[in-house]
């Protein structure tokens, strides 16, 4: 890992903690082509969030997206805020208490030009069983220890 996805990490896990369902599994987004780069869409008032592949322009509907696109009003495209476009993804799930379903979904992003971290939207998902559902997004991460 190295130190802008460690700091991505902890930015997310930091603002899963203050929202109060701590995000406990992560995974890099990661295209098929093997490029960590992508654009990222979303639209927070359904809760949906689509990233583009900067490399192949693959795109991947992140999480419960697909299934909600009917409610999703459009898509912003959000950058940087020094305006880099490109950005390194992490998506991360907090669960119900003494369960492996999906509760809620952080969508974290880092820029490589400017090193700022943040969560750029999450949304509540019925996500199910969060194995399935991480995997989908990427690469998982190993969750980090509890303090
Ligand atoms: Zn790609
Ligand atoms: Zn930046």
């Amino acid at each position: 890992m190295d130190e802008l996805e460690a700091a991505l990490q902890a930015e997310v896990l930091r603002f899963s903690e203050r929202n109060g369902y701590i995000a406990e599994h992560f995974a890099d987004a990661r295209c098929e082509c093997g490029s960590q780069r992508f654009t990222l869409h979303e639209e927070e008032t359904q809760g949906c969030a689509i990233r583009v592949c900067t490399r192949c322009g693959v795109d991947h509907f992140i999480g419960d997206t697909e299934q909600v696109l009917s409610d999703c009003e459009g898509f912003t495209q959000r950058t940087c805020r020094c305006g880099a476009a490109e950005l390194l993804i992490l998506c991360a799930v907090a669960l119900y208490d003494g369960s492996d379903d999906v509760r809620w979904l952080y969508v974290g992003a880092g820029c490589p030009v400017c090193r700022l971290v943040g969560v750029y939207v999450e949304w509540k998902v019925e996500g199910g069983d969060y194995r399935p559902f991480i995997a989908r997004e990427g690469a998982r991460r190993e969750p980090p220890r509890h303090r």
